[in-house]
């Protein structure tokens, strides 16, 4: 088959890799009908990560399961399917408490951008759709394969309530994400911070009220301005730097709650501040299984269009000019065709 390989920051290759196999009895085989570049993936593409000699890469997928292992029941060959970027069981006491990306038995899924890949923990790990989807829904199905499952979980752990005021911090395919799942649960006021007019654009189409440009201190200020001098209920931090982090906490009134999925590189939160500021915190690495019955259901039924965020869509075969659109910000969010 076909598949993505990374030899050095810079250099994504499609090559001619072997076929993935079936190694134990509870893996899948999937057919890749739809993948994507992830704003990680870029970590290495820009040497921000290691590259211990050339490997495949991708974690992003939707498509057709073409052969299961002897113990999976849950899913059949010629279903289309979407599972998360971790593998999980989906039985264990972690599992079973929603935090799918801390399951007792997780495997990273990994070698996606190509055309077959092998899905470990395939019963707990891949939902079917309901029937064959219709060839418009498949950006959108795919967003829920990372980004859109991440905003998601984002608002969740910020507890956007029905009536609530949203702060999004950061513009990428995530923090649109984010604004889009605070729309769905009900948020009445979103502000998104953005700097860049196509993002602003899109995130307003999602349902932001109010854009701030500023960031910083001046960021703050504003949503002080917009919320009377209260601060919001609930604030998504979407890119995981110390002054994303800082600008996201400033954000929230006491009592208030920041959700976080930036992978944090470098955030360093002083306890006092923490302590007087009487706002919660709950992040991390977003357990997407949890939310992806609810998510394919509100695709299919027209509720949200979360495939907007890839405003650029490639055969598989010009990966590297899809990975060099992203690194230029030329692109929010690249699809790939096989
Ligand atoms: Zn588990």
């Amino acid at each position: 088959m076909r598949g993505t390989v990374i030899h050095a920051p810079g250099d994504v290759r499609l090559e001619t890799l072997p076929d993935p196999e079936i190694v134990t009895a509870t893996d899948a085989i999937v057919r890749i009908v739809a993948t994507c570049v992830c704003g990680s993936d870029l970590w290495p593409y820009r040497g921000a990560n290691e590259i211990a000699g050339p490997q495949p890469i991708g974690h992003e997928y939707v498509g057709v399961v073409e052969e299961v292992g002897s113990d999976v029941t849950g899913v059949r060959p010629g279903q289309f399917v979407i599972g998360s970027f971790v593998a999980s069981d989906n039985t264990c006491p972690h599992c079973r408490f929603g935090y799918q990306t801390s399951c007792q038995h997780r495997e990273f899924v990994n070698g996606c951008q190509s055309e077959y890949v092998r899905i470990p923990l395939a019963d707990g790990t891949l939902v079917a759709t309901p029937g064959e989807p219709d060839k418009s829904l498949i950006p959108s199905l795919l967003a829920l394969s990372d980004v859109m499952g991440t905003g998601w979980f984002a608002a969740v752990a910020a507890e956007v309530q029905p009536g609530g005021t949203v702060v999004v911090v950061g513009d990428g395919a995530v923090g649109l994400s984010g604004v889009l799942a605070a729309k769905e649960l009900g948020a009445e006021r979103i502000i998104a911070m953005s700097r860049h007019e196509t993002r602003q654009e899109l995130a307003r189409t999602f349902g932001a009220t109010d854009i701030v440009a500023e960031r910083g201190k001046e960021g703050v200020a504003r949503v002080l301005e917009l919320t009377g001098g209260v601060g919001a209920d609930s604030v998504l931090e979407c890119v995981g730097t110390q002054d994303a982090m800082v600008q996201a906490q400033r954000s929230a009134r006491p009592g208030g709650n920041v959700g976080f999925v930036g992978v944090p590189h470098g955030v360093d939160i002083p306890g006092d501040k923490l302590f007087y500021s009487h706002v919660g915190l709950r992040g991390g690495l977003a357990p997407v299984r949890r939310f992806l019955p609810d998510l394919i259901d509100r695709v299919f039924t027209g509720s949200m269009d979360p495939g907007k965020v890839f405003d650029l869509a490639l055969p598989l075969d010009q990966v590297a000019d899809g990975y060099r659109a992203m690194d230029t910000r030329r692109a929010i969010k690249t699809l790939l065709q096989p």
